[in-house]
């Protein structure tokens, strides 16, 4: 299939009229000499969605099967995009190709699971509370189930090209609860995007679903994107970029006359706490597994261990000294964009030139690489200056020494919202865990023990979220089915003759789906 840099507005593809860029090859900063990608304006933006809006109640009215079979095919498509995409990819971003092969996986599954998830019908939540007539005063029939939200627009995230781009987890969730979605390419990998974009435009073809179900723009700058989550037939946002990124679309959006959700994923440093059985009992090996996940990808991961805390003594000096020879020995790496390697490095060099923190060790350096970076900071310091727990996006952590249990569990009081917090933790460990869980649990979207956060699985059980900022709204995940419930809302219908309703609600349940009838989950004694 071939770049051609035209936007994809419906079924069809057409040259942008805005400001022309190229994309920039990763590991060397030069453009891609071809294509030149053109910026969207205001009227394609207008065009992308009133076509969504024009097709949104056709595809979210569609039978179950029909949409989880687009779904199906959607995957089918990016997977026979095959080695042209993973070699884009790897250009664009840098990243190398076992991990955009298994971001390639993991896009078509996750695409796969939400299709399951539509068959089985269990995101409609169909509860049913049947009349009744004899009751004093006599209720009427009521039944409520949950239908998609409008058109989503979606902001491609530079670190996850196929997964949490135009294709990922925010576009997968929407389409498989009914909504249109209009992508906002991230301009860090524009062919990426081109090609994945065509395989499901491609998907809606084939469907025979209305053009509006998906769209692709392009913007070397802010005002698509602005546009996007101003217009009125847009009725949610899914981001995953930087925190002032997602606070600015999170104004424009309560900023409009109908305010609308923005499930912005933003920053978080991930806290593990290193508790004193398992520093004692296995601090080396700690070092050694902390080291690689904090320099993996270029530390490029927003589940990346961005602060290490533990109380003071020997073991933890130990543990400082093993990690620190590990950071020592990382190679220097290819960050995803300039920009991106820029703000990296002026965060490593706020912190290692502020006076309370100890440069522990820095990785290899080389021209236009990211230099891994280990720093010590005291927690009584952190807790005077909460600029030194800050995401550094990047190949980078922080060890926070705290002088006692009581000081660590304060700097878990005072911390920010977070996407994990892990415990390393052995049996002995159990009361000191007891204590901390329910001030860890006030925290993050996921509680982990015993292993490190980068690796996110995709499954019913995952919740890729948590309290701001390391989302907009704790009460979502973006990774996991349950990604769909953002885009959905609950419908009631009261006193509805059978033949009026949505099959998935009438009383024979023609459609077999799950429900809660009169009280109680059917089947149920
Ligand atoms: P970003 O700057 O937040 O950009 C993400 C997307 O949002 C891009 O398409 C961007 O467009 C758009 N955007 C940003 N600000 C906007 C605004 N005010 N109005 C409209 N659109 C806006 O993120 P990034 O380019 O991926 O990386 C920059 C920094 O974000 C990194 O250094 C890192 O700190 C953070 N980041 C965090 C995570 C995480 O998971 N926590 C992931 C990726 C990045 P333009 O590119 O055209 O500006």
């Amino acid at each position: 299939m071939q770049i051609t840099g035209e936007l994809l507005i419906g079924g069809r593809a057409k040259r942008g009229e805005g400001v022309a860029f190229r994309a920039i090859d990763a590991a060397n900063n030069e453009p891609i000499e071809q294509p030149v990608f053109h910026g969207a304006l205001d009227r394609d933006v207008e065009a992308a969605c009133d076509l969504a809006d024009e097709a949104f109640d056709i595809y979210r009215t569609l039978p179950a099967a029909k949409r989880a079979q687009f779904l199906d095919d959607c995957a089918a498509r990016i997977e026979a995009l095959g080695d042209p995409l993973v070699e884009r990819a790897m250009a664009e971003t840098g990243l190398p190709r076992a991990r955009l092969e298994g971001e390639r996986t993991r896009t078509a599954s996750q695409l796969r699971m939400f299709a399951s998830l539509v068959r089985s019908g269990d995101s409609l939540d169909v509860r049913i509370e049947p009349a009744l007539p004899e009751r004093q005063p006599p209720r009427t029939d009521l039944r409520f189930w949950r239908i998609g939200v409008g058109p989503v627009a979606v902001f491609g995230a530079s670190n996850f090209p196929l997964a949490f781009s135009v294709a990922g987890g925010d576009t997968a969730s929407a389409l498989a609860a009914g909504c249109p979605v209009v992508v906002k390419a991230h301009p860090a990998h524009p062919g990426t995007s081109e090609l994945v974009g065509r395989a499901i435009q491609q998907a809606v073809a084939a469907a025979g679903l209305p053009e509006g179900v998906f769209s692709l723009l392009f913007d070397a700058g802010h005002d698509v994107g602005s546009a996007l989550v101003r217009h009125p037939a847009i009725r949610a946002v899914g981001f995953t970029g930087s925190r002032a990124g997602g606070l600015a679309l999170m104004k424009l959006a309560a900023a409009r006359a109908e305010p609308i959700p923005v499930y912005a994923e933003m920053s978080s440093v991930n806290p593990n706490l290193l508790l004193p059985g398992a520093l004692a009992a296995r601090g080396e090996t700690l070092a050694r597994e902390f080291a690689a996940s904090a320099t993996l990808g270029c530390g490029q991961f927003c589940t990346n261990p961005g602060l290490m805390l533990g109380v003071a003594g020997e073991a933890f000096d130990a543990f400082a000294a093993n990690a620190a020879r590990e950071f020592s020995a990382a190679a220097a790496g290819v960050m995803l964009t300039p920009g991106i390697l820029r703000a990296y490095e002026l965060g490593i060099d706020r912190l290692t030139r502020h006076p309370k923190v100890t440069t522990l060790a820095r990785g290899a350096a080389a021209p236009g690489r990211a230099q891994a970076a280990l720093l010590r900071v005291s927690a009584g310091d952190l807790l005077a200056d909460a600029a030194l727990g800050e995401e550094v996006f990047g190949p980078s952590s922080v060890l926070v020494e705290c002088a006692n249990e009581s000081e660590l569990r304060a700097v878990l009081r005072k911390i920010e919202g977070q996407l994990t917090i892990t415990l390393h933790a052995q049996a002995e460990d159990a009361d000191l865990v007891r204590t901390l869980l329910p001030l860890i649990e006030r925290k993050a979207g996921r509680v982990l023990a015993n292993g490190f956060p980068t690796g996110v699985e995709v499954c019913d059980a995952m919740v890729h979220g948590g309290p701001f900022p390391a989302t907009s709204d704790g009460r979502s995940t973006s990774v996991g089915t349950a990604a769909i419930e953002r885009f959905l809302r609950p419908v009631c219908y009261q006193n509805l003759a059978d033949a009026w309703l949505p099959e998935a609600l009438r009383e024979a349940n023609p459609l077999h789906v799950r429900r809660r009838y009169a009280g109680k989950a059917e089947g149920q004694q």
